[in-house]
């Protein structure tokens, strides 16, 4: 999170969903086109503010929406990619040609509701999320469960995933294992891309706070366990914050896959 000296970091915020119930459930009751991660931004904005938490949108977005940011307020800074034009040459024949890259920045842009007036405001409706969609986007492919195991709630193997049809959770556990294939855990053997073993508990810690920032965002019941889960697995240590931004990374892909209705892209530095 470079270009930031207030906003909190990735791991701090995932900290927050982890450790605090409500605050999830709170910034994506409110903020669905925004990325997980400026969600809990925002919201943690609101609180250190003193500001009512509430939809979020630029100066233009809430005139296209009837209201008008009330003067002297200050909007709330977001992080949002930037893409940048650069001249890159080439070493050995010396040519030059235009390269384009994205950065992240924070940026001041936005306002809560509760700092604008005008017309009555209609909250939109909650985000759907199609599973079919999910998949297919995300090249996974869910197989009948076949596992001879009868506490496993489901297992990602490859590509492939498959949910237990007795889980008791059904949609955090899919998100848990769509989670593990995104996050490489199902490929050379629970390998990440830079070659580092993860271990099974560092494994689960992130496919299951996945499966809490989706399964919230979502308005899903059910987060508590997936709270205990990730408490469990973590035994008092902390998310370093590299791990926290693969998840909130890995949470928005999912999210992304599957809804139906894309608004506003904002990703998270990752
Ligand atoms: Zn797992």
């Amino acid at each position: 999170m470079a270009d930031s000296k207030t906003a909190p970091s990735f791991s701090e915020l995932l900290a927050t969903v982890v450790t605090e119930p409500g605050k999830l459930e709170q910034a994506f009751s409110r903020f669905h086109n925004y990325s997980i991660g400026n969600q809990l931004l925002a919201l943690i904005e609101c609180f250190r503010r003193g500001i009512e938490p509430g939809p979020i949108a630029t100066y233009a977005g809430w005139q296209a929406l009837g209201r008008q940011v009330r003067k002297g307020e200050k909007a709330i800074e977001l992080c949002m990619p930037i893409t940048c034009k650069r001249t890159v040459k080439d070493e050995t024949t010396g040519d030059e040609s235009p390269a384009t890259f994205t950065r992240f920045a924070f940026k001041p842009r936005w306002f809560v509701l509760a700092q604008t007036d005008g017309v009555d405001y209609v909250a939109p409706a909650p985000p759907t999320w199609d599973k079919a969609r999910a998949l297919a986007a995300l090249d996974i492919t869910e197989e009948a469960f076949a596992s001879m195991n009868g506490n496993s709630q489901g297992y990602a193997v490859g590509r492939r995933v498959a949910i237990s049809p007795v889980a008791e959770r059904p949609f955090p556990t899919l998100v848990h294992e769509l989670a593990h294939v995104i996050l490489g855990h199902t490929t050379n053997g629970a390998r990440l891309e830079d070659g580092a073993v993860i271990s099974y508990a560092a494994a689960e810690v992130e496919a299951e706070s996945v499966a809490l920032l989706v399964s919230g965002s979502l308005g899903q019941d059910g987060l508590e366990y997936c709270r205990g889960y990730v408490q469990h697995y973590l035994r008092g240590a902390a998310i370093d914050e590299r791990t926290a931004q693969r998840i909130f990374k890995a949470a928005d892909t999912i999210l992304r896959a599957g809804r139906v209705d894309q608004v506003e892209e904002l990703p998270v530095a990752a």
